[in-house]
């Protein structure tokens, strides 16, 4: 089914319409995760600078509220529908010759590598073990919010004017699908101005360094006025004290968390975050290669199919494939709807070559793998590791 973006004033394109959901208003205040932890440290905020707004009553200042679920679906999701038709499943295998030439590529790449096998080994067999790789994106939207202030400069004061749109119903950019990315933005109708907390709506705090004298004990003469008996200490002409220099003798510096504003916009911080989940299955081959080495090849692409929900592959030759994207399919489609809303999904298969390939080299038997598009190859136990033993 088609996804139709959101089309706002100005023809600006504010993210996705999700046919599965409704607006806040049809249903309740937001669910709120349990927050992990409040906020603490001298700095912090009291509760009492921050507004109840409806709908965001749970929001804790610093985050820490976790994701907030999306509201729940009004009517059943869409069904996804079948993919595109089936190509045909062939399997392409390589030539000895490709087979020899990666053979002496790996073999001139590790520098103590005697190239003789490699060169002059005879190939006596080449058994194709084929394997496919199923992929499985679910590209995801999550939202949290969090009570946030900033030094106020005239910025727009909405709080109150009207009630504050729901989470999920904030506009965000349309996102690239598959590409993870985020956004942070004020929730509308949420700023309002508060005397700085930290101050008292001063904009100026008392100097650490002096303790707000201005001045302090003259570090030559340790507050005495005196150097060696009589002398007088010429770098406090005798006064003992010296002037404070990280407040140029006033005793008070800008407070940082106003910039010396006196007042502070608080709002509340929406974050949109998008995440592509990928998950592979690779079907075991009997070969001998160990299976992670494949996930550093690509393979030959067979089958993609992109939707807002991909149906669960049919007509697959292979059974474990299918049995494998049916369970993954069912897993991320359970799994990222509770935390998230699911935007778009993508199945892959591609098809890895993988070639045993069995030659000899003075009278004795060995193997090499060659595998992926990139011809990689795998020799653990290549015969002449050390050019300074073998001949
Ligand atoms: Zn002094
Ligand atoms: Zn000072
Ligand atoms: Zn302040």
């Amino acid at each position: 089914m088609e996804y139709q973006p959101i089309v706002g004033e100005g023809n600006l394109t504010y993210g996705m319409a999700n046919p599965g959901y409704m607006p806040a208003a049809e249903r309740g205040p937001a669910l709120l995760a349990p927050p992990a932890a409040a906020p603490q440290g001298p700095s912090a905020p009291p509760a009492s600078m921050f507004d109840s707004m409806p709908g965001y009553e749970g929001t804790l200042a610093g985050g820490g509220g976790g994701f907030l679920p999306p509201p729940m679906p009004a009517f059943p999701v869409p069904q996804p529908e079948p993919g595109p038709a089936q190509p045909s499943w062939n399997i392409p295998s390589i030539s000895e010759d490709t087979a020899r030439g990666a053979f002496v590529l790996f073999a001139s790449s590790k520098c103590c590598y005697n190239s003789g096998p490699a060169k002059d080994g005879v190939i006596t067999r080449m058994d194709a073990f084929n394997t496919y790789r199923y992929r499985l994106e679910t590209f995801t939207e999550s939202r949290s919010t969090e009570w946030s202030h900033e030094p106020y400069r005239d910025q727009p004061v909405d709080a109150f004017a009207q009630p504050p749109p729901g989470p999920w119903d904030v506009p965000a950019k349309a996102p690239t699908f598959f590409v993870d990315d985020q956004q942070i933005m004020k929730v509308p109708y949420t700023s309002s101005t508060k005397p700085c907390h930290v101050c008292v709506g001063m904009g100026r705090r008392p100097c650490k360094e002096c303790a707000g004298a201005g001045n302090k004990v003259c570090w030559v003469c340790n507050g005495s006025g005196f150097r060696h008996g009589d002398d007088r200490c010429l770098h406090c002409s005798g006064r003992g004290r010296e002037n404070c220099n990280r407040c140029q003798g006033k005793g008070s510096m800008q407070c940082e968390t106003c910039h010396g504003q006196q007042q502070l916009l608080v709002y509340i911080n929406l974050t949109v975050k998008w995440t592509n989940n990928s998950e592979n299955y690779v079907v075991e081959q009997s070969s001998g290669l160990q299976a992670e080495h494949l996930s550093k090849v690509s393979g030959k692409e067979l089958f993609r199919d992109t939707q807002y929900l991909v149906y669960p592959l049919v007509g697959f030759p292979d059974p474990t494939v299918v049995n494998a994207a049916q369970r993954l399919v069912h897993d991320h489609q359970g799994k990222y709807s509770r935390t998230s809303r699911i935007l778009q999904q993508r199945q892959t298969i591609e098809l890895i070559p993988v070639t045993k390939v069995t030659y000899s080299w003075k009278g004795k038997s060995h193997i090499y793998f060659v595998y992926g598009n990139e011809f990689t190859v795998n020799a653990d136990d290549y015969p002449a590791t050390c050019c300074c033993t073998v001949m």
